[in-house]
């Protein structure tokens, strides 16, 4: 029998555990089931230091471990595990992961986003073995090397930045000559004296699969067309990301590019199941709209239950 639930929240970055600490103070003691990527993308940043109340900033997978603890205070329960399928045809929805089936009443999908990457054959052989898309997770391995940061927005300012701690060069490779990066981030990279850049560069390759590692990158110039080798023995993948909905294709309403459409706050097309955080957002995409947004899919969610339509009566709006 599956166990019975009256909210399920798959995932476990900023809008799953808000969405656990609002459900879980409305007493509606929700189950999250955290994912592969547990705690989700803030667990492989650094210094957040645009998370309102910390002035000095807080590491990210600090932030995480506060706000689980602040939703399991309030009785939510975090299981391990993956959804692996799910079916909201039924009523109850279910759940299932490898370990468990669950139904639930309602269910919360706050399944976020994954880095993107180039698309070049070859490329996943290299990931862990000179390849990454997480400057946290494998800077270190990269001490006293000269190494490359694809991208040109927010992500890889920051990877770029935060890999100067390690490594003695950073060449930024990005297909335009002007960054979609903030201001203050493009300012802090452009000051930096380890960081080299090259412009309206496209990767043609990434030498050297046959040896199993990271060797150089074949760049080419989108403007005079010149092919050339840039000596690195790592690369930093920071493209953006890609929507974790591939569970729902073909159940909820998405768009082109896979994120799930709401409406009416976290409304889903599909009545009794919310989404939030990264998995419907490619505008904002930061932790506190994502943990917005988990309030605002624990308040929907609450009202769905309760039949009400209106969502400015809530018990948990006064609490
Ligand atoms: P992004 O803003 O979408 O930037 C992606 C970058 O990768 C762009 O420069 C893009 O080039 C380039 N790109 C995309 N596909 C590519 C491909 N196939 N080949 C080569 N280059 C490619 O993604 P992001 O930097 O991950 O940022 C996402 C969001 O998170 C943003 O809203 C950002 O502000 C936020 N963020 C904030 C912080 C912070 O405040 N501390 C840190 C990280 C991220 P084009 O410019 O030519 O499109």
């Amino acid at each position: 029998m599956p166990s019975s639930r009256n909210v399920v929240i798959i995932g476990s970055g900023p809008a799953g555990l808000t969405a656990a600490l609002y459900a879980a103070r409305g007493n509606l003691r929700p189950l999250v089931i955290e994912g592969l990527e547990a705690g989700g993308q803030l667990m492989l940043t650094t210094l957040v230091e645009n998370w309102p109340g910390h002035r000095d900033g807080i590491m990210g997978p600090d932030l995480m471990a506060e706000m689980r603890a602040q939703a399991e205070r309030f009785g939510a329960e975090i299981v391990q595990g993956d959804v692996t399928s799910i079916d909201i045809t039924t009523r109850p929805f279910a759940i299932k992961t490898a370990e468990a089936e669950y139904s639930a009443r309602a269910l919360v999908i706050a399944t976020g986003a994954s880095a993107r990457m180039l698309g070049w054959p070859g490329e996943r052989k290299l990931v862990g073995h000179g390849l990454s898309t997480c400057a946290t997770c494998d800077g270190y391995f990269f001490r006293g090397q000269e190494i490359a940061v694809v991208g040109g927005g927010d992500s890889a300012m920051e990877e770029a930045t935060f890999l100067t701690k390690f490594a003695s060069k950073v060449t930024v490779v990005h297909r335009r000559d002007t960054l979609r990066a903030s201001k203050i981030m493009q300012d802090k990279a452009f000051a930096n004296p380890k960081i080299a850049w090259a412009w309206n560069s496209e990767v043609e390759a990434i030498k050297d699969v046959e040896k199993g590692e990271v060797t150089g990158l074949v760049l080419k110039n989108k403007v005079s067309g010149v092919v050339s080798e840039l000596p690195v023995s790592g690369v930093f993948v920071a493209i953006g990301h890609t929507p974790n909905t591939t569970l729902f294709r073909g159940q909820i309403d998405m768009d082109a590019a896979g994120y799930i459409v709401t409406k009416d706050g976290s409304k889903t097309n599909v009545p009794g199941v919310f989404a939030c955080g990264d998995v419907q957002d490619h505008v904002y995409r930061q932790a506190v709209t994502a943990a917005g947004s988990g309030c605002m899919a624990a308040i929907d969610a609450e009202h769905y239950l309760e039949g009400v339509p209106s969502p400015f009566t809530s018990s948990v709006l006064s609490s």
